[in-house]
């Protein structure tokens, strides 16, 4: 598989490293520097309790540092299971005759993005299969693009649309542009080239390199946002996020932009999937806790994203690690929003089963009760805070005070507009208390904006 070296990986799987080691390697993580290969290596490889607790302490620093207390909140909007690639462990996959198919008319797109919004969600991320025609499918995805940006409640819309979809030519890429995507997404599911080409039986997936080369065609359409990641399960997981890294290392010189987010989705039963059934690779509980803290380290700008696949219990426990986002209250169905979308978890038309079966409204509160100000800004993006811009913020820590800010601002929003009074209580207690550690400007501008707000003014934004 092009950019990565297989040799090199194997060599480094299994490389030890005293603890003296591990902690010149932490030590050098609080300066907020990306980590050599080699480094997260060693890190990858620490097994004892003691080394890990310290790991996990890194991480929470450097989270802390970079982003804050503010974890980004967003929700997957399945607009069509088509497919005709046969990938073996996703029910949407060409052979699988159980599942129903179903891609959504632009109608229906509105109506589901309607329903999302009366709950309070402002960032979706689309997800499609891919249709044989590459021109159907970009036609396809602007539509379902425009129709999501042009739905409407009360005057709320939706901030950001991000999408993951199959690769597609510069082009292409650049009409995904002009419809005002925010990250484009797209996850090599393995590095290692033996077990993707097993995987991956026919279709235009069938080919590695045509996926790799998905971010770089992104970047040359001006997409400077992007999303990457394996998923977690089909192959030896040290082999998967040391080849991430290097694949980020060759983004990184090459184009001087690394991904905005990394994702770590571990692998689901899939119904009319036998290969989920017994999954050879499986990632533990310690080792996926390992990983986003690893991850964290290694590439502290980047934000780390964690879906409804995990259940609400590793969810909390990861957000201490280094997640910075997550969905809430997703359905992995075309048209699967509704008002019991959340209570059945068995439709046939579903990609993958879910684990965290909470209401946005549930998540938000069990968020800040722990603390964390749930965000839904999207300010960065229209900022033009994106690609080289946005990572010369991130890199030194210097786009948290925008985070924070803006958290906040979205925050009050949403207790005014969604929440019950229990919600609504325990969020004003939050903001005041974060309010205490602003500096006196950041007070001053917070109020403005507070007063602006009871006034009845939405979307603004620092
Ligand atoms: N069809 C596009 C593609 O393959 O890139 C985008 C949509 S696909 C539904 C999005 C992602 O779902 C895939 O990249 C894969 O990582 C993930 N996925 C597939 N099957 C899964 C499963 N059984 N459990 C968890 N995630 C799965
Ligand atoms: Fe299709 Fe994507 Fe599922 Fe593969 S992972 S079968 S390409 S929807």
């Amino acid at each position: 598989m092009k950019h990565i070296d297989e040799v090199k990986i194997n060599s480094l799987i299994n490389i030890k490293s005293s603890e003296k080691e591990i902690d010149e390697i932490l030590e050098k993580t609080k300066s907020l520097k990306r980590l050599s290969i080699v480094d997260s290596a060693k890190l990858m490889t620490v097994s004892n309790a003691k080394d890990l607790k310290k790991i996990y302490d890194a991480a929470a620093f450097v989270k802390n540092e970079i982003y804050g207390k503010r974890v980004v909140l967003f929700v997957p909007l399945y607009i069509s299971n088509l497919c005709f690639n046969s990938c073996l462990y996703c029910g949407f996959s060409v052979q699988n005759n159980l599942i129903e198919r179903k891609k959504l008319t632009i109608a229906e797109i509105i109506s589901q993005t309607e329903f999302l919004l009366k709950k309070g969600h402002k960032r979706i991320l689309l997800v499609s299969g891919e249709m044989q025609s590459s021109k159907e499918n970009i036609n396809y995805y602007v539509e379902a693009i425009n129709a999501v940006y042009s739905a409407q409640i009360n005057g709320n819309k939706i901030k950001r649309v991000n999408i993951n979809v199959a690769p597609m030519d510069v082009e292409s890429f650049k009409k995904l542009k002009f419809a005002g995507i925010g990250t484009y997404q797209i996850f090599q599911e393995t590095y290692h080239d033996e077990t993707y080409r097993k995987l991956h039986i026919s279709g235009t997936k069938a080919d590695p390199d045509n996926r790799l080369d998905a971010i770089d065609n992104a970047f040359k359409a001006g997409i400077d946002d992007v999303g990457i990641g394996p998923l977690l399960g089909l192959y030896d997981y040290r082999f998967e996020i040391l080849a991430l890294l290097m694949h980020i290392e060759y983004l990184e010189t090459t184009y001087s932009i690394g991904p905005h987010t990394i994702s770590v989705p571990r692998i689901e039963p899939a119904l009319g999937s036998k290969y989920t059934e017994n999954i050879q690779h499986a990632v533990s509980d310690e080792d996926f806790k390992k990983i986003v803290a690893v991850l964290r380290l290694s590439v502290p700008y980047t934000g780390i994203i964690l879906s409804t696949r995990e259940n609400s219990h590793i969810r909390d426990e990861l957000l201490d690690l280094g997640v910075s986002q997550i969905s809430a209250a997703s359905s992995v169905t075309p048209g699967g929003y509704n008002d019991n979308s959340l209570k059945h978890n068995d439709s046939k038309k579903s990609q993958f089963a879910l684990s965290d079966m909470r209401s946005l409204e549930e998540i938000t509160a069990s968020l800040i009760s722990k603390n964390y100000i749930p965000s839904f800004c999207a300010a960065c993006y229209r900022r033009n805070r994106t690609g080289e811009n946005f990572m010369n913020l991130a890199k030194p820590g210097d786009i948290k005070p925008f985070c924070e800010l803006n958290a906040l601002l979205t925050l009050k929003e949403y207790l005014l507009d969604f929440a019950s009074p229990k919600t609504k209580e325990l969020g004003y207690e939050l903001i005041n208390k974060c309010k205490k550690n602003l500096n006196k400007p950041d007070i001053t501008s917070l109020e403005k904006f507070f007063e602006n707000i009871d006034k009845g003014i939405r979307d603004e934004y620092v």
